[in-house]
């Protein structure tokens, strides 16, 4: 294997004795040698519980697990390593968001997307708000200059990139309009961060949700990126390591961001996150998203080509996903029969039944691309397809 596939073990395995074609990158992608490599060597030499200990193991873990927070606040662009804590995941992340709000969003409302993942939507309806789609035109693309916000709208939350569609939301209008009105916004950035240079400031968000796991990083780790107007909001969690003072009368926080990481975090998943942004900034996310973008728009021409492939949403800016049906044929069964030709593929609503809803079908199927994907792999996805139909005709 050459190129960047050359560094993930799992892409030289055979499924059914035939070459892995990994298309499921928007559910998890795949590991590089040294992400795999760090997480173990942790273990092996590292391994200590942080912040609490005066040994010497707690205190490289301590090192360790910091020095993963600095390389996530330069990555994204923060002011400082206080505005990043590391959570389980986008979805913790979003529900910590909603918890900590949750005072001002009951009653009122929070302004989403069509596009939103259900873990964009149910943390807020958990937290008693009403939502708000704004209104997209036929491909699915936000119609920004329909935004209305009303005295009750007290959140913008949108992702970035659909998991679903792979279409990018213009989500620096989206928060120039907000700072119109001083409503805060959060971006949902599971399915940009492997793919498009991200700066927060830049886009002027107050939260940044994403997950480890799908940026070759391990899973059960995410991150949420708050800004400092935010940085005093209630704590979603309580427990050990996030407080000052502890009576049974009342408690007092410590500041940011251990304020928000009760419990013992996930050491290893942290330091792992560190690893994988080391392994993307070594090969450039200027050149990743150039070189994945050649592969994407490949494989998205490749597909509106095919007959009887009806392919979702818009052509403007994209990334990662790429959802199609074929004619008379239900997505569950062409994910099917694609695993048996070695090609791994999603089904379903992809947890964003509001879109699937819109768009009057009941599921599709996904292929969604990383940087290690080739347009061989394009290639073997449309020649699955014609052999998908084939059997059907
Ligand atoms: N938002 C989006 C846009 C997603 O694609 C996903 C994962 N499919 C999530 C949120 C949730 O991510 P996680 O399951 O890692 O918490």
């Amino acid at each position: 294997m050459t190129g960047p596939g050359k560094d993930f073990p799992i892409l030289a395995k055979e499924i059914y004795g035939k070459r892995l074609v990994y298309l499921d990158n928007a559910a998890t992608s795949q590991k590089p040698n040294s992400v795999i490599d760090t997480i173990s060597d942790f273990y092996r030499s590292d391994n200590s519980n942080i912040h609490r200990g005066v040994h010497y193991l707690s205190e490289v873990s301590s090192e360790r697990y910091e020095e993963a927070r600095e390389k996530v606040s330069s990555f994204i662009g923060a002011d400082e390593p206080a505005e990043v804590t590391f959570t389980a995941g986008t979805t913790d992340s979003i529900n910590q968001v909603a918890r900590s709000l949750e005072p001002v969003l009951r009653g009122n409302e929070v302004l989403i997307t069509g596009v939103e993942h259900h873990s964009d939507i149910v943390p807020w309806q958990l937290a008693g708000a009403r939502l708000r789609a704004i209104p997209m035109d036929e491909g699915c693309d936000l119609l920004t200059d329909s935004i209305e916000i009303t005295d009750r709208t007290k959140l913008i939350a949108v992702s970035h990139a659909s998991n679903v569609l792979g279409s990018v939301n213009p989500v620096r209008e989206v928060t120039r309009i907000a700072k119109e009105h001083d409503i805060p916004v959060l971006v949902d950035a599971a399915q940009s961060i492997q793919h498009i240079p991200i700066d927060v400031k830049d886009i002027g968000c107050d939260f940044l949700a994403f997950s480890g796991h799908k940026m070759y990083a391990a899973t059960g780790i995410g991150v949420l990126y708050t800004s400092e107007r935010f940085s005093e909001i209630m704590p979603a969690r309580g427990g050990g390591g996030m407080v000052d003072k502890v009576t049974l009368e009342g408690t007092t926080y410590l500041k940011p961001p251990l304020r928000y990481e009760a419990g013992t975090p996930h050491i290893a998943g942290a330091i792992s996150i560190g690893a994988a942004i080391d392994y993307m900034q070594g090969i450039g996310m200027d050149k990743i998203r150039r070189d994945e973008h050649e592969v994407y728009s490949y494989a998205r021409e490749r597909l509106l080509e095919t007959d009887g492939v009806t392919v979702y949403g818009n052509t403007g800016q994209m990334c990662g996903s790429i959802s199609f049906n074929l004619e008379n044929i239900h997505h569950y069964d062409t994910g099917m029969i694609l695993d048996k030709m070695g090609i791994a593929v999603r089904t379903g609503h992809h947890c964003a039944q509001p879109l699937m809803r819109t768009l009057g079908i009941e599921g599709t199927v996904r292929a969604s691309f990383a940087l290690y994907n080739t347009k061989d792999d394009a290639d073997a996805l449309i020649d699955g397809i014609g052999k998908v139909r084939m059997m059907y005709s």
